[in-house]
């Protein structure tokens, strides 16, 4: 098994109307959507998971932000170039091959060139075989990468992306790990400022753990062990907080994508709250991946510190707040700390093990249909929608792991009420004492 400690993205830049969106959709199509269609769980159209031979990335549409200047394009496309150049690992430069090359289309290859990142030149709109000719008025700009592609009729994506992820193969070297007896991989996420690098140092101070620094070839990247009573646990991202970045500082969304990035790929994440500014939008739309994503969190309340006139009511309404604005993280556990103080910190490990645990528990079968049943007794099954009958349940199973996933085989799925499923997902919840942790239950057809 290898670990990714860093985020890999890869941005689209280019004029309006280009078909950086058309080519976003593409990319991202590929991928098996996630089956939990919740209501009022939001998707950002502008960040995305895609993947391409196996390896795995997140691309991103600069062209979906809004600009935070005036409403020139110019000025809006540097903004993205720069939004692209500190974030990704490669720049797609989108063009529309039929216009030809236009003057800020040199002006934003300029810039890429001295930025010295990764990029290539997707000209876009090669409908037809006999349009890869587009692409000879586009060995002016002197890059060496430049692919035909049409995004409308799905023509040279596919070697546009082994050269967008080709870098990644030179990226820095991943670990090898022990198959049988993995790291907990742990990210720590939240807005900029919020205290994650000084969580982050308490945690590896704390337990003297290693931090070895290893020069990459795109962006430097820390991994950080730390090890527990026997446990080992990696920090993925390290990078991704301490490097400091202004843009995404500038947006709120960006600092947003990379919590979910982060998110999806650690096991356990710890999502940090400044105690002084409580929830944000941001924290609660990531909140609402964590969720769409059934993954377990731990919520840090940091500078409690800050917090004045303190009573013994304080923290339960704090929690209730929090709860309130994160409603998606009811199941997450909330703790109250200072890095700067060193107050609590040292929960955070054992706690972050103990939901990594709840998470990999697993229930025979016939431990979950006498579960079922016992939820069946407790609360009849509810009429088919035509009252004919009501809907009959069959059996359960475990299906896996992190998080726990169960199938459910009954008749007429599609008539089951949201309500009555989140029954029963509290009530295997509390059977099998999964307190802290989101489980996934699928209701499948069987009649
Ligand atoms: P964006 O502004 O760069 O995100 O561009 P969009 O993806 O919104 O596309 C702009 C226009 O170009 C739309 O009308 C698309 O239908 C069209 N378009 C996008 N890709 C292609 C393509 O491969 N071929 C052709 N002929 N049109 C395209
Ligand atoms: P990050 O951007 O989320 O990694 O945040 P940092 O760890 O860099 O912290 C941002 C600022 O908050 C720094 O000035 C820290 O010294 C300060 N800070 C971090 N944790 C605490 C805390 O528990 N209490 C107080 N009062 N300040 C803190």
């Amino acid at each position: 098994m290898t670990l990714r400690t860093y985020t890999r993205l890869v941005a689209l830049v280019g004029r309006p109307n280009v078909g950086k969106s058309s080519l976003f959709n593409r990319i991202i199509r590929e991928r098996k959507s996630l089956v939990h269609n919740e209501p009022g769980v939001t998707r950002d159209r502008i960040f995305g998971r895609a993947e391409h031979e196996g390896e795995a990335f997140y691309i991103c549409d600069t062209g979906g932000f809004e600009p935070t200047s005036k409403d020139n394009i110019k000025i809006q496309l540097v903004e993205q170039a720069e939004i692209a150049i500190e974030e990704a690992e490669t720049v797609i430069f989108v063009v529309d091959g039929r216009e030809g090359i236009h003057p800020v289309d040199s002006e934003l290859i300029r810039r890429l060139r001295k930025s010295e990142k990764n990029f290539i030149v997707c000209v876009n709109k090669c409908d037809l075989p006999k349009d890869d000719i587009f692409i000879e008025e586009f060995r002016k700009l002197g890059v060496p990468g430049i692919y035909p592609v049409s995004a409308e009729h799905n023509r040279g994506i596919g070697n546009l992306l082994d050269a967008a992820t080709a870098i990644f193969a030179h990226g820095p070297q991943e670990k090898k790990e022990d198959p049988e007896n993995p790291p907990i991989k742990l990210s720590i996420i939240g807005r900029p400022n919020v205290g994650k690098s000084s969580i982050l140092n308490r945690l590896v101070g704390e337990t003297r753990s290693i931090v070895d620094a290893r020069p990459g070839t795109t962006r430097d990247t820390v991994d950080a062990g730390i090890k527990y009573h026997g446990r080992e646990l990696r920090v993925i991202d390290t990078a991704g907080i301490r490097r400091k970045s202004r843009m995404a500082d500038k947006l709120e969304r960006f600092s947003a994508f990379r919590s979910v990035a982060c998110l999806e790929d650690a096991d356990i994440s710890i999502l940090v709250i400044n105690a002084e500014d409580g929830a944000t939008d941001g924290d609660a739309r990531v909140a609402g991946y964590a969720f769409e994503m059934r993954k377990p969190i731990l919520i840090v309340v940091n500078k409690w510190d800050l917090i004045e006139n303190k009573t013994s009511k304080t923290v339960n309404e704090f929690t209730e707040k929090l709860h309130l604005d994160l409603r998606y993280l009811r199941y997450a556990p909330v703790v109250f700390v200072s890095a700067l103080e060193n107050l609590r910190v040292s929960k955070l490990i054992p706690m972050c093990i103990d939901l990594y645990d709840q998470s990999k528990r697993r229930n025979s079968t016939s431990q979950v249909n006498n579960v079922l049943k016992e939820v069946l007794l407790k609360h009849t099954p509810p009429m088919l929608k035509n009252k004919s009958k009501r809907i009959k349940f069959f059996y359960a199973t475990q299906v896996g792991v992190l998080p726990p996933r169960f199938v459910i085989f009954c008749s007429h799925p599609q008539d089951l009420h949201f309500s009555y499923k989140r029954f029963v997902e509290n009530a295997f919840r509390e059977a099998f004492n999964y307190k802290d942790i989101p489980i996934s239950i699928v209701f499948r057809e069987r009649s």
